[in-house]
């Protein structure tokens, strides 16, 4: 399979969650191996979509480089993974990604709209070598080997029209553009005062996202389980922050932004660390005068491709 990137490029503005500011974004082609690249108006250095530039992860995905951030990024970028583009670039005159209508269904219409296109160059998933796991109690999240990516989520919440909702799925291209991304993002009506005074959902509107008050969703829902959809679609939007799509079975327990990057950067940390033990039992080979036996190391060889 090869990277892909978008034809042509395309704009979008609007208002955004939390920041309720007003951005412009321009969504381009990028080169090969370059992943997603954020620029912010005003600011010379690039953000690269990479666990290293996420700055911060509560009620939303901030990245960040030298003073210029860009809030809420998960929907374009899951609306980016759940289309396979590997490469884009992104200029925000703005603060934050503009919300849409909390969904991440606008950004797919809008890169299906600028075409996409294959490039020169491999794919190169990350194949999870081993379980890894984020979180204690009820909230946790974990990956486990498997031969499809395959996200298994159980959102458990006490109010009656959420409940227990527990889906799993393999988010083909398909299934994501009809399944997922119309998910939209949502929130408690009881709950709005207090995330404005911490300077959140100032931009939240029952135009943006899923209200729900005492009885019910005040603005009618999507799907019944439309809030475990936006779970999953949160998720993609999150370990697309890793680069490359991954090979591996995700299982998730009421997890959130936090969450969904921890598990993140574990699987970052987790290859780092097997590459260096890679090249360590290289190393040690070649000083036994082994070098070139290295077919004996089964996990390694394997570890090697990712
Ligand atoms: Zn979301």
């Amino acid at each position: 399979m090869y990277q892909r990137t978008i034809r042509k490029p395309v704009s979008f503005e609007g208002v955004g969650l939390h920041s309720g500011k007003h951005a412009q974004v321009t969504l381009s082609p990028a080169p090969a191996d370059c992943g997603i690249v954020f620029r912010v108006a005003g600011h010379a250095d690039p953000i690269l979509a990479t666990p290293e530039s996420v700055v911060d992860s509560y009620y939303a995905t901030t990245v960040g480089k030298n003073g210029a951030r860009i809030q809420t990024i998960e929907h374009l970028m899951a609306a980016a993974a759940g289309l396979g583009i590997d490469n884009l670039a992104v200029e925000v005159d703005g603060v934050e990604i503009p919300a849409a209508d909390g969904s991440s269904k606008p950004f797919v219409a809008l890169l299906t709209a600028a075409g996409r296109t294959e490039q020169p160059a491999r794919r190169r998933p990350i194949v999870i070598p081993y379980p890894i796991r984020v979180g204690t109690g009820a909230r946790w999240i974990q990956i486990v080997p498997s031969t499809t990516f395959r996200i298994s989520y159980t959102l458990d919440n006490d109010h009656p029209a959420i409940g227990t909702q527990v889906l799993s799925c393999v988010p083909t291209e398909r299934l994501f553009v009809e399944a997922f991304a119309p998910a939209r993002t949502y929130g408690f009506l009881k709950d709005v005062g207090a995330l404005r005074r911490k300077g959140l959902a100032l931009g939240g509107s029952l135009d943006n996202a899923v209200v729900v008050g005492k009885r019910g969703a005040l603005n009618g829902l999507r799907y019944a389980d439309e809030f475990v959809r936006h779970k999953i679609l949160d998720l993609i939007g999150d370990l697309a922050i890793l680069g490359r799509p991954i090979v591996g079975h995700v299982i998730a327990r009421n997890a959130g932004h936090g969450l969904n990057l921890e598990l993140a950067v574990a699987i970052h940390r987790a290859l780092g660390l097997e590459r260096r033990a890679v090249g360590a039992a290289i190393r040690q080979l070649r000083e036994l005068g082994l070098a070139g036996r290295t077919d004996g190391l089964a996990p390694v060889s394997g570890l090697a491709a990712i």
